[in-house]
C-alpha cells in the first residue's frame, strides 16, 4: 500500500510538472484527486488494511494528497504567469529592437572613396593592378638603372619565384607606378587613369607602415604639358583640403619623369605662414612629374607624338595632412584599436 501511495504521488508530480497550460493541469487534477481519480480510489482501499498499519497508511495518503494540490497550485501560477509574459510579447512587436552595433567604413576606405570621385570629375578612369608584379613593371620599365637602391632587398619585398627572362623577379609592388606600363600596354592614348593599390616598403616608424596606400595618376595624350599637370593637382587640393589650401612644385629628381617635382600643400594650420608642424608654411605631398620619353617607350608609345604627366601620391599622407585629422601616428590606421577608429 505504502508503495502504491509513493508511485501515485511520483507520477502525479510528472505530470503536473509537465503540464504545458491550464487545460492540461485540470486534467491531471481529475485524473489522481477526482471522483474516480488514482488517489482517491487508493484512499477508499485504506479500509481493508490491517487496523494497526491503518493509522500509518492514513497519514501518508494525507501527505501525498497535499503534496498533490500544493503541487498544483504551484503549476497553475507558473503558467498564468508564463500566459502574461507571452501576452507582452505579443503586444510589444512594434516596440523599437535592440539596435545591432553599426560600424562604418575604414578611414583608408573613406578617402579612396573621396580620391576617386575628384579624379572622376576631371575623367580620370579609375584602374586597379596586381599587387605582386615583375620586377620589369616595377623598375626596368620605369627607367631604374639594375644597381638602383630601390631594387635593394633592404627597401623591396622579393617574391620567392623563378626569374623570368624578360620580367626578372617577382616583387609586391613598392609603388603605384608600376600600373603606368600596365596601362599603357592596355589601352592606346589618350590615357587618363588613377590607380589606387596597396604598395609595400621595408619600413615601419610614426610616419611609414610596411604596407600603405598609393593613387597614382598617369594622363597620356598629344600636347600635354606642366601646365595641365599644375592644374590638376591645384584641382585635387581644393577639392580635398579646402579652398584655402595652395599647392607648389619643386623641381626634384624620379627614375621615371623628366622634369620631376615635389608637390607641397600649404600648412592647413597656418595656411603658409609657417609654424611649428610645418617646414615653412608648406607640407610634402609627393612625387610628380613629365612622363621620361624611355618610359613612354617602354610602353609602346611614340614620345615625338604624345606626352605625358604623372604623379603618385601616398593615400595615408594625403589623409594626415587634412587639418582636423591629428593622427600623429600612422600606424594606428593599422593597429585595429575600436578606440581609435570609432572617432572617425
Ligand atoms: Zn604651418
Amino acid at each position: 500500500m505504502e508503495d502504491e501511495l509513493i508511485g501515485i504521488k511520483n507520477a502525479a508530480l510528472t505530470f503536473i510538472l509537465e503540464a504545458i497550460d491550464p487545460k492540461e493541469l485540470e486534467e491531471t487534477k481529475l485524473q489522481f484527486l477526482g471522483k474516480s481519480g488514482k488517489l482517491t480510489l487508493a484512499i477508499k482501499e485504506i479500509s481493508s488494511v490491517p487496523k494497526e498499519k491503518r493509522k500509518e497508511i492514513g497519514m501518508l495518503a494525507n501527505e501525498v494528497k497535499q503534496t498533490i494540490e500544493q503541487t498544483i497550485k504551484d503549476q497553475e501560477q507558473v503558467l498564468s504567469k508564463q500566459k502574461k509574459s507571452n501576452l507582452i510579447e505579443k503586444i510589444d512587436v512594434t516596440n523599437p529592437g535592440i539596435k545591432p552595433a553599426l560600424g562604418h567604413l575604414h578611414l583608408i576606405t573613406q578617402a579612396i572613396d573621396e580620391i576617386t570621385q575628384i579624379f572622376e570629375h576631371l575623367g580620370f578612369n579609375r584602374v586597379r593592378y596586381s599587387e605582386v608584379d615583375w620586377d620589369y613593371y616595377a623598375f626596368t620599365a620605369l627607367n631604374f638603372p639594375k644597381d638602383h637602391p630601390a631594387r635593394d632587398e633592404w627597401e623591396t619585398f622579393f617574391i620567392k619565384s623563378q626569374e623570368n627572362p624578360k620580367n626578372g623577379k617577382m616583387v609586391l609592388i613598392p609603388h603605384t607606378s608600376s600600373g603606368q606600363i600596365r596601362e599603357m600596354e592596355r589601352v592606346k592614348p589618350p590615357i587618363r587613369m588613377l590607380n589606387i593599390a596597396k604598395c609595400y616598403r621595408r619600413q615601419s616608424d610614426v610616419s611609414h607602415t610596411p604596407m600603405f596606400h598609393q593613387f597614382e595618376g598617369l594622363v597620356i595624350d598629344k600636347n600635354i604639358s606642366i601646365t595641365h599637370l599644375k592644374g590638376t593637382l591645384e584641382y585635387f587640393v581644393k577639392s580635398y583640403f579646402g579652398e584655402k589650401r595652395k599647392s607648389r612644385i619643386r623641381p626634384y629628381h624620379f627614375q621615371f619623369t623628366e622634369p620631376s617635382f615635389e608637390v607641397d600643400v600649404s600648412c592647413g594650420v597656418c595656411l603658409g605662414i609657417g609654424c611649428k608642424l610645418c617646414k615653412a608654411g608648406w607640407l610634402e605631398m609627393g612625387g610628380a612629374g613629365m612622363v621620361h620619353p624611355s618610359v613612354l617607350k617602354a610602353g609602346g608609345i611614340d614620345s615625338k607624338e604624345y606626352t605625358g604627366f604623372a604623379f603618385g601620391w601616398g593615400v595615408e599622407r594625403v589623409l594626415m595632412m587634412k587639418e582636423d585629422m591629428e593622427i600623429d601616428d600612422l600606424r594606428l590606421l593599422y593597429s585595429n584599436d575600436l578606440r581609435f577608429l570609432e572617432q572617425f
